[in-house]
């Protein structure tokens, strides 16, 4: 996820690694780049001056704080700062009547089809049954893409894209929903002939319906423009709140953010990818920790929590966590990362991983996976469990039982260490390593 500004970002704080004094030259070098890398990502030129003289100002006046080096004490600001710019607290989405009606709103190609069935699969696995009204009488395939991409939910669509009008769609699909379930995801059109057309629409619809929430989904890709989008959407309906979509791998994704920030409305949730299950809550602090390099553990064991209910899988991630890991904690957690979603993503979530990695070492992990499943296979348990006793004769029979070679062989093994490397102190480091320390 915004992998150019992540990677200047830390580049950038690396500068830091030798600051044994607060010295200027050195925190000038440091803000300009702060300043490249957020003016390439579409962040509003002015805001961005005004955020690194902030960072400078702060840096050479604060006092330092009893316990940390000069180093941490401006990485800390700058880690501040660019929370701050993107909006602080995390604000969550509270389903706190029955039926919760959200009306979802973004212009067509924001991602609003696809947002709207993330929505429904975070709601399930919150515990909350919801129904879909689609109401979008633009684009008819809506309904079919709504009902494709919830099917295996088990959420149901009302709509009927044979009728034109987007008033009586939604007040059938209530009178349909009742008050059977917890959530009412009302889907609206995202164009009209024109933009007055689709606005009237909008507000007429939000008096039917009487939302208890409207979010507007934007797309991340558009940069600053989200601004005067989000503010053409507050005209007509009162905005509660936004998800801004397809963060991975947008360069302008920190202009979209940023720009969302500043008029003040809550950013709730991010899309991450075109499947269902990329999606997150927005945590500010979470999202610039991992983007200045620092990982995200918090958000890694949340991901993993949601796929695990075996309390074998917990003593894994507790395993990963400790330092201990072995191969048979590598082949539960290759099976797991499979299961939460494509391990590039995953692998960014890893503390001290997510930048060092080849750009295509998870590409091949994936590739592999079925390869290195039929490798353990042959392992013996006791292998799989003290991989160091795997030598020459035990990698010749591994490969022959395998119906491989002796260096697909090595080259698992290498994958092995290279992960156990890189997993080893992660726990360590974010507890209470300098990082951790900074950001309690
Ligand atoms: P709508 O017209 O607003 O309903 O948009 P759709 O939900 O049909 O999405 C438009 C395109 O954006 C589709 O190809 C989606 O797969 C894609 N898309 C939606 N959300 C994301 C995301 O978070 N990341 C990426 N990469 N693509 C997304």
């Amino acid at each position: 996820m915004l992998e150019g500004l992540s990677e200047s970002l830390t580049q950038t704080m690396k500068k830091l690694a030798g600051m044994s004094i607060i010295d200027k030259k050195t925190l000038k070098d440091v803000t300009k780049d702060i300043q490249r890398a957020l003016i390439q990502s579409d962040v509003n030129v002015k805001v961005v001056f005004g955020l690194t003289k902030k960072i400078e100002k702060r840096a050479l006046e604060e006092e330092l704080p009893k316990g940390l080096s000069p180093k941490e004490h401006v990485m800390r600001i700058v880690y501040q700062e660019l929370v701050n710019l993107i909006g602080e607290k995390p604000e969550e989405l509270k389903i706190n009547r029955k039926p919760y009606k959200i009306m979802m709103l973004g212009l067509q190609g924001s991602g609003k089809t696809t947002t709207t069935a993330k929505l429904v699969k975070h709601l399930k696995k919150k515990g909350h049954t919801s129904a879909i009204v689609c109401t979008d009488t633009w684009r008819p395939a809506a309904y079919e893409q709504l009902r494709q991409l919830t099917e295996p939910l088990d959420v149901p669509v009302f709509g009927d894209p044979e009728n034109k009008d987007a008033i009586d769609l939604a007040k059938k699909g209530l009178e349909k929903c009742g008050s059977k379930y917890d959530v009412i995801l009302v889907d609206t059109a995202g164009r009209h002939k024109e933009e007055k057309d689709l606005l009237d629409e909008m507000a007429e619809l939000s008096q039917i319906v009487q939302p208890d929430e409207v979010i507007l989904v934007i797309d991340g890709t558009i940069g600053q423009q989200a601004r005067s989008q989000a503010e053409t959407f507050k005209k007509t309906t009162d905005i509660g709140s936004i998800i801004v979509s397809k963060l991975d791998g947008s360069a302008k994704g920190g202009g979209a953010l940023s720009a969302v920030a500043e008029i003040r409305a809550p950013i709730k949730f991010i899309g991450t990818g075109e499947r269902v299950d990329d999606f997150e809550a927005f945590d500010p602090e979470r999202f610039i920790s991992r983007l200045l390099g620092m990982g995200d553990l918090d958000t890694l064991i949340e991901k993993a929590a949601e796929v695990t209910s075996e309390k074998s899988d917990k003593e894994m991630i507790d395993s990963i966590i400790s330092g201990k890991f072995t191969l048979k904690d590598m082949e539960n957690q290759l099976e797991m990362m499979n299961k939460m979603g494509p391990i590039q993503q995953i692998m960014k979530l890893i503390p001290g991983l997510g930048n060092q990695l080849p750009a295509n070492a998870s590409k091949v992990t994936e590739e592999k996976l079925g390869m290195y499943k039929i490798l353990m296979n042959s392992m013996t348990t006791y292998e799989l469990e003290n991989p160091e006793v795997i030598k020459k004769s035990r990698i010749n029979r591994i490969s022959r039982g395998a119906g491989l070679t002796n260096d697909d062989v090595k080259d698992l093994l290498k994958y092995y260490n290279v992960t156990k490397k890189a997993l080893k102190g992660m726990g360590k480091r974010n507890m209470s390593g300098p990082m951790g320390k900074l950001m309690r």
